[in-house]
């Protein structure tokens, strides 16, 4: 009788186990920033720092251009990485074509409609995520095509709109798509919500390995004042500052 109950149960499990892998019915575990495999920062024994900054675009409020911040990172020849989406670089592909030419910074990929990564329809800031894996590899492979029809090279990082994943999305974009995912340690602006002084506050509390995110669409935030001052003192403690593809190889994941 035992016997026989233990071999329903094999049975079953069996059955759940093959079904859910022929035909695609898995269910994410995981829904959020820092889900397993997204790169939060990186190892490093130098005092470096990553910044990343966002362009979102998914609708015609977010598709500004805060020119005072990037003419300073310019102007001081600071890396950065700068993730685009689609929408923001259809609106402003005069200064995407001036920014490919900025040999310090990176362009990488901020989605096609600036949807948070999911493969059954998540939503998280009332934004609905993508609702299948067919879903997830459009909204990056698209603007990965965006970017090589404007003769860039394909981009090796995404970052999702509002940067929520599940782990199985993030696991398509990694092994399917062969991109690393990049998720962030320090949230510096929230948005470009914050205040100046608060931005200065987290910038000056940032450690080596992080990688920071901001947003370089909201001219009318603080972001650009928050990031002169933050980043001046930065480099007064002695912090340099690198693209996420200068330590590809140390970026820690999220296990
Ligand atoms: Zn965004």
């Amino acid at each position: 009788m035992k016997k026989k109950s233990l071999s329903i149960v094999t049975f079953l499990f069996v059955n759940i186990f093959l079904s859910s892998h022929l035909y695609g019915i898995e269910e994410p575990l995981q829904w959020g920033e820092n889900v397993s495999g997204v790169s939060t920062n990186f190892f490093t024994t130098k005092k470096e720092i990553a910044l990343t900054f966002d362009a979102c675009g998914g609708n015609t409020f977010s598709r500004g251009y805060d020119k005072e911040l990037v003419d300073f990172l310019i102007k001081n020849k600071i890396p950065a990485t700068l993730f685009l989406n689609a929408g923001w670089i259809e609106t402003n592909i005069e200064i995407f074509k001036q920014l490919q030419k900025i040999p310090f910074f990176e362009l990488e990929n901020h989605g096609m409609k600036h949807r948070p990564l999911s493969i059954n329809g998540k939503s998280i800031y009332k934004r609905k995520g993508t609702n299948s894996k067919k879903e997830v590899i459009e909204e990056v492979d698209e603007n990965n095509k965006l970017f090589t029809s404007l003769h860039q090279t394909r981009p090796l990082f995404f970052r999702s709109g509002t940067a929520y994943y599940d782990e199985i999305a993030v696991d398509i974009v990694r092994k399917k798509l062969n991109m690393e995912i990049a998720g962030f340690s320090v949230n510096s602006d929230r948005g470009a919500t914050l205040t100046k002084n608060e931005i200065v506050n987290i910038l000056c509390n940032s450690s080596s390995g992080d990688i920071v995110i901001a947003h370089m669409n909201h001219p009318e935030g603080f972001t650009a004042e928050g990031f002169i001052e933050g980043l001046k003192i930065l480099k007064e403690k002695g912090f340099s500052f690198v693209k996420l593809s200068d330590v590809k190889d140390s970026l820690i994941r999220i296990p």
